[in-house]
C-alpha cells in the first residue's frame, strides 16, 4: 500500500466528471487500498478517486465502522436535513456548515463487480453526498451560502500568500 499525493482547490482533475469504472482487476483494489491508506493518514473519513488525481467513479470511507469502497456509485432516497461543518482533504484547513439531506440510499459495485448497496444516515450520508459530489466534478465550495464562499475564497487567497490554514477536524474532512 502507498500513501498517495492529495489533489489541491485548483487541480483541474477535481473539476472533471470521472469515468465509471469498466475493469474489476488487482490495479482496482490496488488504487482502493491507496486511497484508504492515504484517507487515513490524512487524516480523514472519505475520499474520492479524483483526489488522488484519477478520474474514475470510485469512493472511499470509513464512518467509524470499518473501510469500505463503493464503485460506480448512485445515490437515491433524499431525505431530511442536515446542516454542519465540513470541510475537504482537497481544500485543507476551510470548515464551512453545509446543508445536506440526512438521510441517503447508495447503490453501486463493490471491488469485484458485485452490487452492493446501503443506507446512509448523518455523517454516513454526508460522507456519501460529498464523494459522490467530488466524482461529478462539485466541490464543497460551490454549495456554501454566498457569505460562506466569500470568506472560504478569501481564506483561499490568503493561504497562497502563506498563511497558515486552521488546524485540521479529521472528523470533518473529506
Ligand atoms: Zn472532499
Amino acid at each position: 500500500m502507498a500513501i498517495l499525493p492529495i489533489r489541491r482547490f485548483g487541480d483541474p482533475v477535481l473539476r472533471e466528471r470521472a469515468r465509471d469504472v469498466e475493469a474489476f482487476d488487482g490495479a482496482l483494489r490496488r488504487l482502493a487500498d491507496d486511497m484508504l491508506e492515504t484517507m487515513y493518514d490524512a487524516p480523514g473519513v472519505g475520499l474520492a478517486a479524483p483526489q488522488v488525481g484519477r478520474s474514475l467513479r470510485l469512493i472511499v470511507f470509513d464512518d467509524g465502522t470499518g473501510p469500505q469502497a463503493v464503485v460506480n456509485p448512485v445515490l437515491s432516497g433524499f431525505e431530511g436535513e442536515q446542516v454542519g461543518d465540513e470541510g475537504c482533504l482537497s481544500v485543507p484547513g476551510l470548515y464551512h456548515p453545509v446543508k445536506r439531506s440526512l438521510r441517503v440510499h447508495a447503490e453501486g459495485l463493490d471491488l469485484q463487480g458485485d452490487p452492493v448497496s446501503l443506507d446512509g444516515e448523518e455523517l454516513l450520508a454526508r460522507i456519501l453526498q460529498h464523494e459522490v459530489d467530488h466524482i461529478n466534478g462539485v466541490l464543497f465550495l460551490d454549495r456554501l451560502d454566498r457569505d460562506h464562499r466569500r470568506e472560504a475564497l478569501a481564506a483561499l487567497r490568503d493561504q497562497e500568500l502563506g498563511a497558515p490554514a486552521s488546524a485540521p477536524d479529521p472528523t470533518r474532512a473529506l
